[in-house]
């Protein structure tokens, strides 16, 4: 194995530290859960993405989920370009807002009325707007572990980088704010029965990852969607899945199709639009007749359904919608997992995998892994290791223990043939 030329992303993390605050637009990205210099990408091409020196790297990260086709998949860069050459924001209303809402409504079960946002954290924040006018109430239930994005009341004890990075809150968040938020964890319906029982009147909401997706990946128990579905109607609560990372991922209508529990209001980002920045919320009808202009919940955004992003997102949509796609994504996770836990197995590594259709995680702890305080026995060390050999023989997964790798369609035979025996020589290589 001849060693990756490093240089050029090297120099570029020097130059990026002088004018980015820690070198990042993400905090993920700077490589801290793992150590090490991060890479600088220069391009993608279906399952592979190529760096600022020249390696190339089979992409098992995908933008972390919008990328369920693979970099630079011909409808979505055709879709893109045509509509590129149109114009690439008008601030005005279009015909591809409307097509890409209608796809939306039609493949999520709960979802009647939806609006575009620009992000993710653009979607949970609105949606609890949404369920705090709606019902008149103010506090709301967060699963610890569960991330949401980054506004104030969702910064309490929040998953994803936070958690890695060992920062339980973000300073710059009022105590006031984070007041609002009652934490329960993951996996325990009891938790919120008793939530509900002593605030009941004072709650406008649970929101939670139906499988939970940034504390590495830890799906719901038996029963738990549906118990919480339960709980929240009679307390008149709204139940909010955010779906960011799992809508169009585990099933065209997302968690909600897979598992059967029809939530009140759904966040969606990521995968619907199409790697262009995209988020969206929705639900019933009368939920969202809230929002303004209809109702007097404010909500608005100068790029919402933009051109360029609503072209790339009908494009994703119209692929996944064809026949097989979810068995065929599955199929290639199923034999990645195979072949990571065999592998371990061989080299007398103690793992727990975690995996809902192409949605996959290695834990290096012994499991089971039901809920954060479980994910955090992972020996994160052991995975910057393990991480860096694998990076070192042309396989790009997160940099990070607490995060999801990602199967694509454009992941080949070769593609999975190659992780697994990457994955052989690495455990063994990274073992001490
Ligand atoms: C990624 C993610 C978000 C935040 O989306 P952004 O587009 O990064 O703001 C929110 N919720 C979940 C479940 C996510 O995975």
């Amino acid at each position: 194995m001849s060693p990756r030329r490093t240089d050029a992303s090297a120099s570029l993390w020097e130059d990026a530290q002088k004018v980015i605050p820690g070198g990042v637009n993400s905090p993920v990205r700077a490589f801290g859960a793992v150590g090490g210099t991060p890479v600088f990408f220069d391009r993608g091409d279906g399952s592979k993405l190529y760096d600022v020196d020249g390696n190339a790297y089979i992409d098992f990260v995908g933008s972390w989920g919008p990328l369920v086709l693979g970099h630079c998949s011909p409808p979505v860069t055709e879709a893109v370009s045509a509509a590129l050459a149109k114009g690439t924001s008008f601030g005005a209303s279009t015909a591809a807002e409307v097509e890409l809402a209608r796809l939306i409504v039609d493949a999520v079960p709960s979802i009647e009325r939806v609006r575009l946002v620009n992000s993710g954290t653009e979607a949970t924040m609105s949606a609890i707007r949404v369920a705090r006018g709606f019902t008149g109430r103010g506090k709301i239930i967060k699963a610890t572990g569960c991330y949401h994005g980054h506004a104030d009341h969702l910064l309490v004890e929040a998953g994803s980088g936070a958690t890695t990075f060992g920062v339980p809150t973000s300073s710059g968040v009022p105590e006031e704010f984070a007041g609002q938020t009652l934490l329960v964890p993951y996996n325990d319906a009891d938790a919120v029965a008793d939530a509900l029982n002593r605030h009941g009147d004072d709650i406008a909401c649970m929101i939670l990852e139906p499988i939970a997706g940034n504390m590495g990946l830890i799906p719901p128990n038996d029963g738990y969607l549906s118990d919480l579905r339960d709980l929240t109607e009679k307390h008149g609560a709204l139940l909010i899945f955010d779906e960011v990372m799992t809508g169009f991922r585990v099933a065209y209508g997302g968690a909600q199709e897979r598992y059967g529990v029809t939530p009140d209001v759904t966040c969606l980002g990521k995968i619907v639009g199409g790697g262009l920045p995209v988020g969206a919320y929705g639900g019933r009808k009368d939920i969202m007749a809230c929002v303004a202009p209809e109702g007097p919940v404010y909500q608005a955004g100068t790029l919402s359904g933009n051109p360029l992003a609503t072209a790339a997102g009908i494009a994703m949509l119209r692929e996944l919608a064809r026949d097989a796609v979810y068995e065929r994504l599955d199929q290639a996770a199923a034999e990645i997992a195979e072949g990571f836990a065999q592998a371990a197995d061989a080299a007398g590594e103690s793992v727990h995998i975690a995996r809902v259709g192409s949605m996959v995680c290695m834990f290096f702890a012994r499991g089971p892994i039901t809920n954060y305080a479980d994910a955090t026995t992972s020996d994160t060390a052991r995975y910057g290791r393990y991480f860096h050999a694998l990076l070192d023989r042309g396989v790009y997964m997160p940099p990070s223990q607490y995060e999801v790798f990602f199967i694509s369609l454009a992941h080949g035979p070769s593609d999975v043939a190659d992780t697994i025996e990457a994955m052989r020589e690495a455990l063994t290589a990274s073992a001490t």
